[in-house]
């Protein structure tokens, strides 16, 4: 760890090197959105810079300018570590552990590269030489507008850089409606929009482009959703029921709010089978001062924000459901305040 002041970051970044970009496994708007912004941002600073996923992300952000670059790991590690091996700078956005990007958790363990870590999420780990952690940001695209901005290169977020940078903030604050949406959210993208982004392209891309088999696997979700004594709810997917809808990565972001929009409800579930991967993946959402992100750590294997956080279980989603319940129950106190 070199503790780097943000003077010294800003002579690195003043001129080119080699940059690698990494978003989290299993990115959503927000990991690929910044990725994108930061990308194109330090290409015009020319530097050399790729951008690295973990692994696949979903189709309905495919459209995002730059997005054809993004190498995804998963598919073409020779590629990605040939570029890995010899960078002068990597950045981590969107998350805070090592965990949190599967094999290339290793190669930054051991780069010799300077680290920069970009998150929002509680409780960063101490790997990064520089990190620019702050929970109370709705976003990780909303922190790299104001890192731009700080390095006195505000007039460079151009039309694609906020493209990207408003996908991630309209997805991550679930289109402007999460607490953490603040006045300077709101001026972030409002000065995007006069930059020329199409906020209504934009939404239409992420929302109105669903296959008929989605909106299939949204009906079978709503039949299983199930409430728990009338303030905690959830719902299940068999790994049947989504090879009955021709599920595809992303085909389920989202859904999990639905539990939270029942009158009442604070605290929300969705355990999704993935027979590939024996694993019943879980996202939990929650009002209030129910802390999910300490529920995921404690017993789901995860973590997150205290109110929207995931995780995973190796059990049987029966097994799983049961323990949630538990939990539930063991709450009882703070759901009935
Ligand atoms: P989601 O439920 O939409 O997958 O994720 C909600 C939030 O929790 C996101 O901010 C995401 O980064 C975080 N998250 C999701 N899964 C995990 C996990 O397995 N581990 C950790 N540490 N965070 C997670
Ligand atoms: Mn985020």
């Amino acid at each position: 760890m070199k503790n780097l002041t943000f003077e010294t970051l800003k002579a690195l970044i003043n001129t080119p090197k080699r940059v690698a970009i990494i978003p989290h496994i299993n990115p959503d708007g927000d990991a690929i959105g910044s990725s994108l912004g930061l990308s194109n941002y330090l290409v015009q600073k020319k530097h050399n810079v790729r951008i690295i996923s973990p692994n696949n992300y979903p189709d309905f952000l495919k459209w995002i300018p730059g997005s054809d670059k993004i190498i995804n790991y998963d598919s073409c590690p020779k590629e990605a570590s040939e570029f890995l091996n010899k960078i002068d700078i990597i950045f981590t956005l969107d998350f805070n552990s090592l965990n949190r990007c599967g094999e290339i958790k290793k190669i930054i363990e051991n780069t010799s590269a300077i680290k920069i870590m970009i998150d929002h999420h509680e409780q960063p780990e101490e790997y990064a030489d520089y990190i620019y952690s702050d929970t109370k940001m709705g976003s990780t695209c909303e922190m790299i507008y104001h890192f731009i901005e700080r390095l006195g290169d505000g007039k460079m977020i151009n039309k694609e850089i906020g493209t990207a940078l408003y996908t991630g903030i309209m997805t991550d604050t679930a289109s402007f409606r999460f607490p953490k949406t603040s006045p300077t959210t709101h001026r972030v993208v409002a000065t995007l929009i006069e930059n020329g982004v199409n906020h209504s392209k934009i939404h239409n891309n992420i929302y109105d482009n669903n296959s008929v088999e989605k909106l299939k696997l949204i009906g079978i979700a709503l039949n299983n959703l199930r409430l728990i004594d009338s303030n905690a709810s959830y719902i299940t997917l068999s790994q049947s029921e989504l090879d009955q809808c021709a599920y595809k990565k992303g085909d389920t972001e989202g859904l999990v709010n639905y539990g939270l929009s029942i009158k009442g409800v604070k605290l929300t579930a969705i355990f999704i089978e993935n027979k590939e991967e024996e694993i019943i993946k879980i996202s939990l959402r929650s009002k209030g001062n129910i802390d999910v992100n300490q529920i995921a750590k404690k017993y789901f294997n995860g973590g997150g924000h205290k109110n929207a956080s995931g995780g995973k279980s190796y059990d049987s989603i029966e097994k799983t459901v049961n323990q949630f319940k538990s939990i539930v129950s063991s709450n009882k106190d703070l759901l009935n305040d």
